[in-house]
């Protein structure tokens, strides 16, 4: 157990990301108050089932009202509408903060309403599964991955630090970096990946009856890894999307480029393009897992979550 770093943290969206914070801050005593809340009556039921916090609600501004520490962990698109409602009670020191998946957006869309005197301090944990709900969460899943944080310029230096020794206390290393540099980042690690998943598994989808269960049955042989990108939340990701459109459809089209390439190449029989090209990438996934953020195993280093409930 740690000491307490802050009094009441306020978790506004109790999912796969919300769920797991309120799990490893219980379990190391980062805050003396969990606050949660969430939309809809199921989430909340199963929130309080799984005794994720100690009080809830479905009042954002209730859960936030005292709050020395508010994580928005709700998908992008809703930071807007869930800024403007929690604005009002939010109090002067106050860290704000969020967890979405793209950075300039959540900015430009929460910024206008932070008041005078709350610390707003974007970030984003790079760490994930293809499953939604509280149910989802777990203690580990920010355990040796990246948090990157996205203070705007003239940002206390102290409420930086702090949120900074709150990731590291979930067991994360963190970087700060500017929004828009995060977002192209992003866009070539985790949103272009997703979207080529989602249009491949889209593609098999499209094919005709016979040759889909063919799909299913052989999917060992490399389609299965798609599918697991490709069942992730339709609504996380729509908003993805939506928000690092400029971003994406610049690695999209960098991409296009070098399937074309990669096309001639095929069609043309160069062996040795196609073999210098596979032996290139075969070292960027030795990189991974020397770095830690992989294990080199058959069920492709998927532990099974740890769970406290
Ligand atoms: P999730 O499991 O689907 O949970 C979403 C939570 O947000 C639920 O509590 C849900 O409430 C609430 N919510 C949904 N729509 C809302 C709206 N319009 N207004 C208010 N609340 C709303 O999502 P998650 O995977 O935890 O993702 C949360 C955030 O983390 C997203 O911004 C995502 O980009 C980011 N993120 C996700 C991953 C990942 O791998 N999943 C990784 C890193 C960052 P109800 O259930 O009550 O409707």
């Amino acid at each position: 157990m740690t000491a307490p770093l802050f009094d009441r943290l306020a978790l506004i969206g109790i999912g796969l990301i919300g769920s797991s914070l309120a799990q490893i801050v219980r379990q190391k005593g980062l805050a003396k108050h969990i606050a949660i809340s969430t939309r809809s009556e199921e989430t909340f039921r199963r929130a309080e089932e799984l005794g994720l916090g100690d009080s809830y609600s479905r009042d954002a501004a209730d859960a936030a009202d005292g709050a020395d520490l508010v994580i928005l962990c709700i998908p992008v698109g809703a930071n807007e509408a869930v800024a403007k409602w929690i604005a009002p009670v939010l109090r002067a020191g106050t860290i704000l903060t969020d967890v979405g998946s793209t950075k300039a957006s959540v900015v430009e869309a929460v910024g206008p309403y932070v008041p005078n005197g709350v610390h707003f301090i974007p970030g984003h944990p790079i760490a994930g599964t293809e499953q939604s709900g509280p149910d989802a969460g777990f203690p580990t899943l920010f355990q040796n991955r990246w948090c990157i944080l996205t203070p705007p310029a003239g940002t206390d230096a102290a409420a930086i630090a702090k949120l900074t020794e709150f990731w590291q206390a979930c067991g994360s290393q963190v970087d700060t970096m500017d929004p828009d540099h995060h977002d192209k980042v992003l866009a070539i690690v985790s949103h272009l990946p997703h979207i080529i998943a989602y249009n491949i598994v889209g593609t098999a989808d499209d094919l005709e009856a016979v040759t889909k269960s063919e799909v299913i049955k052989y999917s060992a042989s490399g389609f299965r890894d798609f599918t697991r990108l490709a069942a992730s939340d339709p609504t996380m990701w729509r908003d993805v999307c939506l928000n690092n459109k400029e971003a994406i459809l610049e690695m999209l089209s960098r991409f296009s480029e070098d399937l074309s390439a990669l096309q001639r190449a095929i069609r043309w029989g160069d062996g040795d393009k196609l073999f210098d090209l596979f032996t290139r990438t075969r070292s960027v996934r030795r990189s991974i897992i020397e770095a830690g953020q992989e294990i080199d195993t058959p069920d492709f280093g998927r532990v099974k979550p740890e769970k406290t409930n």
